[in-house]
């Protein structure tokens, strides 16, 4: 077996009543285990941070870093792996939806030689319409997303060392970590588990966040909804073009047409339609290329107990 020390990156905003909880589920698996716990205290409204101030303050495996405020979980996780020491790190969900007893099955992958170890759900307990919404989405981005994303892998999985260097390499503002995941490759292995609802707490995944999600995973990762917008605007063209000449002949053939108020409207309405789509797609892209321009850091640390910052 190889010798492992372990790390658990727990991203935590609000979760107050569930950091104990956790990090007791996580002491019954990781008894015999060298590790850290390393929270990352997302700028959380409530007594989160007390809470894992106080674990940290009577055991020295609980590490944190705490943000100056809410930068979204995709910073923390950021923040996490640069600050994680593991030589392999569990990326989990402060809110015990994902299951504690799985950390052996992502440490045996491990073991046996995998960079990554994904933990895979069902959609058990989601909305129906969430379920359904995910489903179509999944199929869309099947299309057109050059790196692989599959429906239930989510952020929960371990990463060797070695895989969490190559995400840290990547080093865009706008993080979309499922992808960033996924485009780093390496051999993956994936264990499987059943959803649970979430006991206490919130999500804080409202549709409108979920929807915008969606949005920074198909244009995070190509350009391919640009090219749509090209091979549209050409095929329209030629469409155009063509009634245009079938008109003509016609015109020649007949004299002039009665004037046609309904292809008129309809043609603007359409083409307005299809322009201002193609412009709000460029837009997105332009918007990241200002957001990238900035350098701004992904979030700023007001506490931690850890030396290590990169
Ligand atoms: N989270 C975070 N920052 C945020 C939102 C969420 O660190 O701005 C954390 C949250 O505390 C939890 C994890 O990310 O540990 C997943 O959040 P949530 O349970 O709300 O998402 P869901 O399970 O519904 O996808
Ligand atoms: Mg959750």
């Amino acid at each position: 077996m190889k010798a492992c020390y372990l790390s658990i990156l727990i991203p935590s905003y609000n979760e107050s009543y569930n950091i104990p909880l956790i990090y007791q589920a996580l002491k019954e698996q990781l008894a015999k285990m060298d590790h850290e716990i390393l929270f990352i205290d997302d700028g959380s409204e409530d007594d989160t941070f007390k809470q894992i101030h106080q674990l940290a303050a009577a055991h020295e495996e609980v590490k944190y870093v705490s943000f100056t405020r809410n930068f979204g979980k995709e910073a923390a996780l950021l923040a996490g792996l640069r600050h994680a020491r593991g030589d392999a790190v569990i990326i989990m969900d402060a809110d015990l939806q994902h299951p504690t007893y799985l950390v052996s099955e992502l440490l045996e992958g491990y073991q046996e030689g995998y960079d990554q170890v994904v933990a895979k759900r069902d959609r058990n307990g989601d909305s129906k319409v969430r379920s359904l919404l995910t489903k179509i989405y999944y199929k869309i981005i099947d299309q057109v997303v050059d790196v692989k994303l599959k429906d239930g892998e989510g952020d929960f999985r371990l990463l060797s060392r070695k895989a969490v260097e190559a995400v840290l390499e990547l080093s865009e503002g706008n993080r979309f970590s499922k992808g960033l995941f996924s485009w780093i490759g390496f051999e993956q292995k994936t264990v499987y588990y059943s959803n649970k609802v979430r006991d206490n707490g919130d999500s804080k995944w409202s549709y409108k966040k979920l929807i915008n999600y969606g949005i920074e995973g198909i244009v995070s990762f190509n350009q391919k909804p640009l090219r749509v917008c090209l091979y549209g605007g050409l095929i329209i063209m030629c469409l155009a073009l063509l009634y245009i000449l079938v008109m003509l002949v016609q015109i020649i053939r007949t004299g002039v047409d009665v004037p046609g108020y309904f292809s008129i409207i309809s043609s603007v309405l359409f083409l307005g339609g299809v322009q201002l789509v193609s412009l709000g797609i460029i837009g997105e892209y332009v918007g990241r290329i200002y957001a990238e321009t900035k350098r701004r850091p992904h979030y700023l640390i007001r506490e931690t107990n850890m030396d290590r910052d990169l």
